[in-house]
């Protein structure tokens, strides 16, 4: 029987796809599109669209949530990432790691900084704090990521940060909503910037929040933000308009109010398809330590030569079966063309081979059940079939 005829063929070998329709990376999920509508058009009637009382009313709603002084909204993580990094004066070497999205990096880079790379821990896939601390010589901050959702090991990077008397700066693009040991995620370091951006767990459309314990920074953010102005037109430092809107505001207002529920549906399809691959051998995830919660904004598969086909193979034998997959992070930012000429300074050898294991998959709050289970059967039959598709993807 040819490959072709067989029913549960994969589709790279002619066999029907699992996902005839496609499966799409992310869809933001917005619950009562009717009663967000209202929350719109309220702001529309109100007359203020920028500095108004949703950008304050989500300011004061995070800052409860999360049990810290002061919360600022920006436009976008990465640029309130910038403002953060400029209030702190983090001109010079800024310890961060290389796996992690390219705007950790621009960030770090439009402050005024340049990225000293540190490795990852290669089970948690966040900043490693002993190769953080090898690179700290000379730096005048280190920003770390908590990747995926995954808290990262604050207490030991927060060490490493007093050892060297620098501030530490989360950038906590996916991980609204997450908490290590016990305490929320936007509560540790100098400060933490969360992303609203439509690819993460909640939603803005676009937007940020810095969170901090330090009024000074906050103050120095919220000028920021208006340009440097801090409201007589005689600006302090060259700013940025990195305002969110009343509108933006009240989607993520909208958005929030359902957090607690999302990051449980995410969990349990993480679990799921955990339970559907079970014992499928080199294929890995990211540890998660007991007693934190991730937001599982990212399902991220690391995949390890046992498992008979690369992550790259993997990728393309699932794009015939309708699955959109990324590789988060691959290339890793040292490799990026953006930082060549920062290239070769430390060697990085965990970052380099995390990267070239990772595959993304499709994962969002309203997916369904039966979405997961039929993803997982997909790549448990890619794996049955590796030797197959990767002579077929060779030739
Ligand atoms: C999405 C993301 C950002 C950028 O967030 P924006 O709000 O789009 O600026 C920064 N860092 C990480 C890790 C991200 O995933």
């Amino acid at each position: 029987m040819s490959a072709r005829s067989h029913p549960s063929a994969p589709a790279v070998l002619g066999g029907a796809p699992a996902f005839p329709n496609g499966l799409a990376l992310v869809q933001p999920t917005i619950e009562d599109v009717p009663a967000l509508a209202r929350r719109l058009e309220s702001v529309l009637a109100s007359g203020t669209l920028t500095n108004g009382r949703t950008v304050r009313a989500l300011e004061e709603t995070v800052a409860d949530r999360l049990g810290v002084a002061h919360v600022v909204a920006v436009s976008s993580c990465t640029s309130g990432l910038m403002l953060t990094l400029q209030a702190l004066d983090a001109r010079g070497r800024v310890v961060m790691p290389s796996f992690t999205f390219s705007a950790s990096a621009h960030a770090v880079t439009w402050a005024g900084g340049t990225p000293v790379w540190a490795e990852v821990d290669a089970r948690r896939l966040t900043l490693d704090p002993a190769d953080a601390a090898a690179a700290a010589d000379g730096a005048v901050a280190m920003t770390a990521t908590h990747v995926y959702g995954a808290p990262c090991q604050v207490e030991a990077l927060q060490q490493v940060a007093d050892n060297r008397g620098i501030p530490v700066v989360y950038d906590a693009a996916h991980a609204l909503g997450s908490s290590r040991r016990g305490r929320p995620v936007g509560s540790f370091g100098t400060a933490e910037v969360f992303s609203l951006s439509p690819t993460k767990v909640t939603v803005a459309g676009e937007g940020g929040l810095v969170t901090t314990a330090d009024a000074a920074l906050a103050e120095a953010v919220r000028i920021g933000r208006d340009y440097g102005n801090p409201g007589d037109y005689d600006c302090l430092f060259p700013g940025l308009n990195a305002r969110m809107s009343e509108l933006h505001a009240a989607v993520a207002v909208h958005s929030l109010a359902v957090l607690d529920a999302r990051i449980a549906r995410r969990n349990a399809l993480v679990a799921k398809f955990k339970a559907g691959t079970e014992g499928l051998p080199g294929l890995t995830f990211q540890d998660i330590e007991p007693g934190d919660l991730s937001t599982c904004k990212d399902l991220t598969l690391v995949i390890e030569p046992q498992f008979g086909l690369t992550a790259d193979e993997l990728a393309v034998a699932l794009r015939a079966e309708g699955v959109d997959t990324r590789r988060y992070y691959h290339p890793p930012v040292h490799r990026q063309k953006a930082y060549a000429h920062l290239a070769g300074r430390r060697a990085l050898p965990v970052t380099e081979r995390v990267a070239d294991q990772v595959l993304t998959l499709p994962l969002w709050s309203h997916m369904t059940a039966a979405t997961v289970t039929t993803l997982a059967g997909t790549v448990a039959r890619l794996h049955e079939h590796a030797a197959t598709v990767r002579t077929r993807l060779r030739l």
